[in-house]
């Protein structure tokens, strides 16, 4: 590839009699766009390193060469946009289209395209930024693709769900008590289901667009941990996993919104669960410091490679190991959204083949925070419940 300053020499010649100062050249050589420019007969006349990169082509091989024979664009033969540029003298922004490399690969890029005027108002040529969107374009995709996943396990909870309830309709008289409550428990789990994954979306779309209201009252995690790990046990010995609760100190009642924590845990939990190995050990354990309760959930799991971890709690994406298993990769980002709004924040530990810790940290209640009637009645509540 040829060298940057070889690259900006050649910039600065071709463009006619036009001078650009060195500080311009370097300017467009370090941006991290690809820069083109032509000139009115669309042979090109400068290359940035950038453009270099995205193309495979050295700024010394394609100088006065006709632009449409190095780059192959897709819109070259339909309708070019810098010939559009060149003749109507109006810039054209953001137009989404194809190049080819120098491997006869072809990338989507973003493309702005505007006419290079001299000091007398005479066009001289025209510049042509472009981006490579490969990986905006993979992760719209994705996105389509896991739309159409979530569409489809939908349509699945639903058509089993309108089965049964077809079945008990039909057949109400003939059909033993036993079957009946059997088809109902079908129809509970299965809307059970449905629940958590409108749940899952409707917090993501909120989360995008930054509606997540929390309703906070006093909330006692030990409780809501206690509750949330019954709810487990049945799913966990299954896989011959034990699921332990390590709370031996009460926690304080902190001031939060229930039921989102109780997703910040399930979420937690359902991975502990669907990345463990048979036979492993989930342990949950809650400590608290000055300022924070801490709840840990601990797997003797796959464990997460380093260099994925930084990407795991942005929204779609899922790491190795995941196939076949089910999800949308939203998980983590709601974990972490929620515990935002409520001033906490969510570590990561993981080594692979070994496991993963997740810690939470939540801040405890403020005394003024609360009125002394939600304490009362929320702490009648947690009683209640115990
Ligand atoms: P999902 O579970 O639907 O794939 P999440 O947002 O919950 O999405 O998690 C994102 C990714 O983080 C997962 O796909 C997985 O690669 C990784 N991950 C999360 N929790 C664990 C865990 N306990 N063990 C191993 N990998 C995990």
């Amino acid at each position: 590839m040829g060298g940057n300053s070889k690259n900006s020499d050649v910039l600065n010649k071709d463009i006619n009699d036009i001078h650009i100062p060195t500080f311009y050249k370097f300017i467009i050589d370090s941006l991290p766009v690809a820069v083109m420019t032509v000139n009115p007969e669309l042979n090109i006349t400068g290359f940035n390193r950038w453009a270099e990169e995205v193309t495979g082509y050295s700024a010394e091989e394609v100088i006065g060469r006709y632009c449409g024979d190095i780059l192959h664009g897709g819109m070259c033969d339909t309708g070019c946009p810098l010939k559009t540029v060149l003749t109507r003298r109006s810039p054209v922004v953001r137009v989404e289209t194809t190049i080819r490399n120098r491997w006869g690969e072809t990338i989507p890029v973003r493309k702005n395209i505007a006419g290079l005027l001299d000091d007398n108002g005479k066009l001289i040529g025209g510049v042509e930024a472009f981006q490579d969107i490969s990986e905006l374009k993979a992760l719209e995709r994705e996105k389509a693709n896991l739309i159409s996943m979530f569409a489809h396990d939908m349509k699945s909870s639903l058509t089993i769900i309108g089965g049964y309830v077809l079945r008990l309709l039909k057949k109400m008289r003939s059909i033993d008590e036993a079957k009946q409550k059997k088809y109902l428990e079908i129809i509970k789990n299965e809307s059970g289901k449905l629940e958590l994954l409108i749940d899952d979306f409707l917090e993501f779309s909120r989360l995008q667009t930054g509606r997540l209201k929390l309703n906070l009252a006093a909330t006692s995690l030990d409780k809501e941990l206690m509750e949330l790990l019954d709810s487990y046990q049945l799913e966990a010995s299954e896989s011959g996993i034990k699921l332990k609760l390590l709370n031996e100190e009460a926690l304080p009642v902190i001031e939060a919104d229930a039921h989102k924590l109780r997703r910040v845990f399930t979420n937690l939990l359902d991975n502990a669960l669907k990345f463990s190995r048979k036979k492993g050990t989930i342990t949950v354990t809650t400590e608290e410091t000055a300022k924070e309760v801490i709840v840990k959930v601990e797997d003797e799991g796959i464990g997460i490679p380093p260099v994925e971890l930084p990407y795991i709690f942005d929204a779609f994406h899922r790491g190795p190991g995941t196939e076949g298993k089910r999800g949308f990769g939203l998980g983590l980002a709601g974990v972490k959204t929620i515990l935002k709004a409520h001033g906490g924040r969510v570590q990561v530990h993981s080594e692979p083949g070994k496991g993963s810790v997740f810690t939470v940290f939540l801040p405890k209640l403020g005394e003024s925070e609360l009125t002394s009637i939600q304490k009362r009645k929320s702490f009648e509540d947690i009683s209640d419940a115990r």
